[in-house]
């Protein structure tokens, strides 16, 4: 009894299953009513797309979306799960009038691009950036981005390349850095990008070598909003993060509050000596719950791995109510995990959002459960 009810529990909190697919519009409601009312805060909405990736930063003035998600399969539309779900955030910023200042695709990997078509046809987007390529498993919607772009005026599409990344301070112009909101505005800049020459990666333990992995030509952004920042990665991998850290020696410009765990928390998209450049307050996977055996999702890769999950438990002294969960220690294998520091995950917590203060203080909310300060 007990066991059929955990099941019925962790089928309503992720809301891409059929169950839940019905409480989708109840769980982003509840989340929204937890919201803070202030609107000068940064709001960075990790949403539950299942595996893949799409998190939305709501700033005062506008709206950014980094990728569109997600995973396609019988338990999951990660289309309709993405669409409800920024439906629901322009009915409450009704001033934003559908309309995304910049849509951010960090990789051409189908997890990270398969709602491009639904973004582009359902709401305004003023300007796109990536890593301007059109190759891989979400190579056709990442296509679909560049003919959208082709009729657009100039300035308001830019591919960023590492070549065009000076120094280890990054890269921003008006594409990248579209938003001007009065009061506190926020700072938006690329530290990598898609990379041209092969650097000689060493290569890890499948046959990809590195340079050919689309993970490691990911767009990086630093998001600053006053004192509070962020670090989004994509799925880049250790290779590309080791050439980060070499090129960000000495500058502190990884050292961020807020972590987007590379690559849905897989073995090969963080390093001790990354978390220590960042020593980030609050870290977020997006994997899907392990509970959904599907191909292609967190519990067929493992997301998000037991060592990543320690690593960043060890380097994060921040705390959350504490959570018993899943952590992948292989392919479709997971052990029981005990959370209590500031590690979140979208296949445990449902959506997760950090709202940040200009002054550097942030608090988390998770659909359906209650807030932390
Ligand atoms: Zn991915």
């Amino acid at each position: 009894m007990f066991r059929v009810s955990l099941m019925l529990l962790a089928l309503l909190l992720a809301s891409c299953s059929p169950v839940a697919q019905q409480q989708v519009a109840q769980q982003i409601a509840d989340t929204e009513n937890q919201l803070s009312p202030r609107n000068d805060l940064w709001r960075i909405h990790f949403i539950d797309i299942g595996q893949g990736l799409a998190v939305l930063h709501e700033f005062p003035c506008g709206a950014v979306l980094i990728d569109t998600g997600g995973e396609q399969d019988s338990s999951c539309d990660s289309d309709r799960a993405l669409t409800q779900y920024l439906d629901a955030f322009f009915a409450r910023r009704k001033d934003l009038q559908n309309t995304l200042s910049l849509l951010v695709l960090t990789h051409p990997h189908i997890d990270h691009t398969r709602g491009v078509p639904k973004v582009l046809e359902r709401y305004k987007v003023l300007h796109a950036i990536d890593d301007g390529m059109d190759q891989g498993s979400g190579g056709a919607p990442q296509g679909e981005l560049h003919s959208w772009a082709a009729g657009k005026p100039a300035g308001t599409y830019y591919a960023v390349e590492l070549k065009n990344i000076p120094d280890a301070n990054g890269l921003t112009n008006d594409v990248i850095d579209p938003l001007r909101c009065q009061d506190i505005d926020p700072k938006i800049r690329a530290l990598w990008g898609h990379v041209d020459q092969d650097p000689g990666w060493p290569g890890l333990s499948y046959g990809k070598t590195p340079f050919q992995n689309a993970n490691n030509h990911s767009v990086v952004l630093r998001i600053d909003f006053g004192k509070a920042s962020g670090l989004f990665t994509g799925d880049l991998e250790e290779p590309a993060i080791k050439d980060l850290l070499r090129r960000s020696a000495g500058n502190p410009i990884l050292d961020v509050d807020v972590y987007q765990v590379g690559h849905h928390g897989s073995i090969n998209g963080t390093t001790p000596e990354f978390v220590q450049a960042m020593s980030p307050q609050i870290a977020v996977f997006s994997a899907s719950s392990a509970s959904r055996h599907e191909e292609w999702s967190g519990w067929q890769h493992g997301h998000p791995r037991k060592e990543i999950v320690a690593m960043l438990q060890a380097g994060i002294e921040r705390r959350r109510r504490p959570i018993d969960v899943l952590v992948g220690v292989h392919k479709q294998t997971f052990v029981p995990g005990h959370i209590d520091k500031a590690v979140y995950s979208t296949g445990w917590d449902g959506a997760v959002v950090i709202e940040a203060q200009a002054d550097g203080r942030m608090r988390v909310v998770t659909s359906g459960r209650k807030s932390e300060k």
